[in-house]
């Protein structure tokens, strides 16, 4: 991340998902900046974080039971959601010939997509 163009608040919560590093929700950032950064409002961690998905710098991941996830990596990879734990697993991995079967069917042309995986992580499965 450019730290030039990004405020100190943006930078606090960029570290805060890359050390978290849990794909974590919106309250989750804010518990973790809040502790260094005590005067910093839920608002204001929730304001930057819709920020800076829209301007790229951070990827939002689907909603799975009522949060919205938060990803500090943007290479292309894909997601796991434990449907026990609820946790998301990174994915790593070429899909893209998905992408090509389905426009050889004629149907679409595809230029962007993202696989979300359920089922049980090997933790739950071992319980
Ligand atoms: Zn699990
Ligand atoms: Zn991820």
């Amino acid at each position: 991340m450019d730290c030039k163009r990004h405020t100190i608040q943006q930078q606090l919560i960029f570290n805060a998902l890359e050390e978290l590093n849990i794909h974590a929700t919106a309250e989750q950032v804010f518990d973790y900046v809040v502790q260094r950064y005590p005067s910093i409002s839920k608002a204001t961690v929730y304001r930057n974080l819709n920020h800076m998905s829209e301007a790229g710098d951070l990827l939002k991941i689907g909603s799975f039971c009522g949060s919205t996830h938060y990803d500090h990596r943007r290479d292309k990879h894909q997601h796991f959601i434990c449907k026990d734990c609820n946790r998301i697993i990174d994915v790593e991995g070429d899909f893209i010939h998905i992408c090509s079967e389905i426009k050889d069917a004629g149907k679409f042309d595809i230029n962007n997509f993202e696989i979300y995986f359920f089922g049980q992580c090997m933790d739950c499965k071992s319980k």
